[in-house]
């Protein structure tokens, strides 16, 4: 009934027309009045008693969260009409009757429908994509993002069905049949290759592949990387490298308190490396990483920096109209390269058993095998010089070559998404599904957000706006009328006689919050945050699959 007369009252002010705006009506006849905006196919939705939106994601990372949250956010619980309402205050708050709309308990009261439903599908059992199998396990802070999405999927309009991949058990035109909107954010699976000859060669290794194994992605469980070498050579100029040079060289002790994983921890324990070259084939001034993971490496206990002077000599006044994050971060690698060390002591410093360094304009031409071939001796790398300067700075081969020594091979110059239904259109060249604004282009219905969206590059914050962005898209094109909600979609019930019929058990969110509590049980065990389980079976057994 509650309902029934807020669509009645809503009617009525809309079409008296009087409703004085914010000066004279009442607020909620205020924003009515502002709806004269509004487009036909909003109205003809608000007049009659549409079904709730039904949106599905695909991928729990960081991406598929934010876009769920926000899209849950918006589209707050209610009728169809007070969703709209919700919707509306944000999606129109630009319009200038609406820059000064009272809070949300000045709207209409609405009978409690429950809103949009968000579902979101995860091929692993367990959530949140990077960042359990990405950020480092010595960045613990970083992954307190996972609280927000706990709370998003405990959310009685959001649920997680893990266990699921989607492309493979449930295709993506079965998925739009079920959903009015499905929203595509599954991330980089891949990585760039070298393409260059022995690359496959043992002691060749992707950083994804090695991040995975010390962060327990289950593919990853077997890697067995061979760390009895005392030199590894990280190609790359990034975070990821940075990441991976300090989990190489990080005194075991500041490791064991983290959740690496125990097969992980056990093989650094036993390692050889104590030298970590990160090379690049551009200059100081294009590396792609940050202060933060810079300083963090610089003060690594137990390892110094070694940074040629020459790399950097003449360039404070290269940087003197630099943007400020580069120019602070370069003073700090000059800092580090000229002076002399003021954070840590010289004779702590000449005492340290391991060292990293930068290697700057090499790009890598072969990987060079042992005499018995058997595994990787060096890597020969072509000098370069650039041409051009800032980060559209090409580097060019001089001619000359090098050969940089070394047991271990550590190819960081990326990650890749990959094509995920003949349905999808992909760009294979960008390695992005081609959209605007995360529609996907040519395929109403479809959107997309993250990595596979705008490429694997960005942090956390970064994969947020982003996601923001396309679920405004969703929103909007809901308002418009764009996305047809007025036939109710089975969502999940659809998709889960598919997936019955396919021998297929998705994994609910209670379920991972029991493999969640295992695990941190493990770990308080071992004096650390978690041990995570790293076979997906374990996974399935522990929640009684
Ligand atoms: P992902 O996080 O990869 O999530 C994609 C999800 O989709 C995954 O869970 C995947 O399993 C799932 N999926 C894939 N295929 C399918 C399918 N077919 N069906 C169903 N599900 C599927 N950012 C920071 O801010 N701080 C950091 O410290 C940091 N560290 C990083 C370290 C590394 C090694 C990397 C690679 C990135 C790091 N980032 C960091 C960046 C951050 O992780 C990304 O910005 C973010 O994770 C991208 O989010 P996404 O959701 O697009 O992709």
């Amino acid at each position: 009934m509650a309902g029934a007369r807020g669509r009645a009252s809503l009617g009525r002010c809309w079409l008296g027309g009087k409703g004085g705006g914010w000066a004279g009506g009442s607020p909620a006849c205020g924003i009515i009045s502002s709806l004269c905006f509004m487009p036909a196919g909003l109205k003809r939705w608000l007049s009659s008693a549409a079904p709730a939106p039904r949106v599905c994601v695909v991928g729990s990372g960081p991406a598929g969260f934010y876009t769920a949250q926000h899209i849950l956010k918006l589209a707050a619980t209610g009728t169809a009409s007070s969703w709209v309402w919700k919707s509306l205050e944000e999606a129109f708050s630009g319009y200038r009757i609406l820059q000064s709309s009272p809070p949300a308990s000045h709207f209409p009261q609405q009978q409690h429908h429950g809103g949009a439903q968000v579902d979101i599908y995860e091929k692993l059992p367990v959530p949140f994509g990077l960042v359990r199998f990405g950020v480092a396990p010595d960045h613990p802070e970083v992954k307190n993002v996972t609280n927000s999405f706990t709370q998003t999927a405990r959310s009685e309009r959001c649920a997680y069905y893990g266990n699921v991949t989607v492309g493979r058990d449930v295709t993506v035109p079965e998925l739009q049949q079920a959903y009015h909107a499905v929203v595509l954010s599954y991330g980089a699976e891949d990585n760039r290759v070298l393409g260059i000859p022995g690359e496959n060669l043992p002691g060749v290794l992707s950083a994804r592949a090695f991040v995975g194994w010390y962060n327990g992605l289950p593919e990853n469980r077997h890697l067995k990387p061979d760390l009895s070498c005392e030199t590894a050579l990280i190609l790359g100029h990034g975070n990821v490298a940075l990441d991976i040079a300090r989990i190489l060289l990080a005194p075991l002790p500041l490791l064991r308190k983290t959740d690496i994983t125990a097969g992980s921890l056990a093989a650094l324990a036993c390692s050889k490396v104590k030298r970590v070259w990160l090379v690049g084939r551009r200059g100081p001034l294009q590396v792609a990483f940050t202060i933060k993971e810079l300083r963090e490496m610089i003060n690594l206990p137990g390892t110094r920096p070694v940074l040629s002077p020459a790399d950097f000599t003449g360039l404070e006044n290269a940087i003197k109209d630099a943007p400020r994050p580069r120019k602070r971060l370069t003073e700090l690698m000059i800092k580090t390269a000229l002076e002399k060390p003021v954070e840590k002591p010289v004779e702590v410093q000449a005492a340290a058993a391991r060292e990293w360094g930068l290697k700057f304009q090499r790009s890598p031409q072969e990987v060079l095998p042992s005499a018995d071939g058997t595994r990787v001796r060096a890597v020969r790398m072509a000098l370069t010089r650039l041409e051009g300067s800032g980060d559209s700075a090409k580097a060019i081969p001089t001619g000359d070559v090098e050969d940089l020594e070394c047991g271990l091979v550590l190819s960081s110059i990326g990650y890749r998404s990959l094509p995920l239904d003949p349905a999808v259109p992909f760009d294979a060249q960008r390695g992005v599904i081609p959209n605007t604004s995360g529609r996907v282009e040519g395929v109403p219905g479809l959107y997309c957000s993250g990595w596979v969206k705008r490429g694997p590059t960005g942090v956390i914050i970064t994969t947020m706006n982003d996601s923001f962005d396309t679920a405004q898209s969703v929103l909007e094109d809901l308002q418009v009328g764009t996305l047809d909600v007025s036939s109710s979609r089975e969502g999940f019930g659809a998709v889960e006689s598919i997936l019955r019929s396919r021998g297929v058990r998705p994994v609910s969110f209670s379920d991972w919050e029991k493999i969640d509590a295992a695990e941190v049980a493990r770990g308080r065990a071992a004096g650390k945050p978690r041990e995570k389980i790293v076979d997906p079976q374990e996974m399935l057994q522990l929640v009684g699959h």
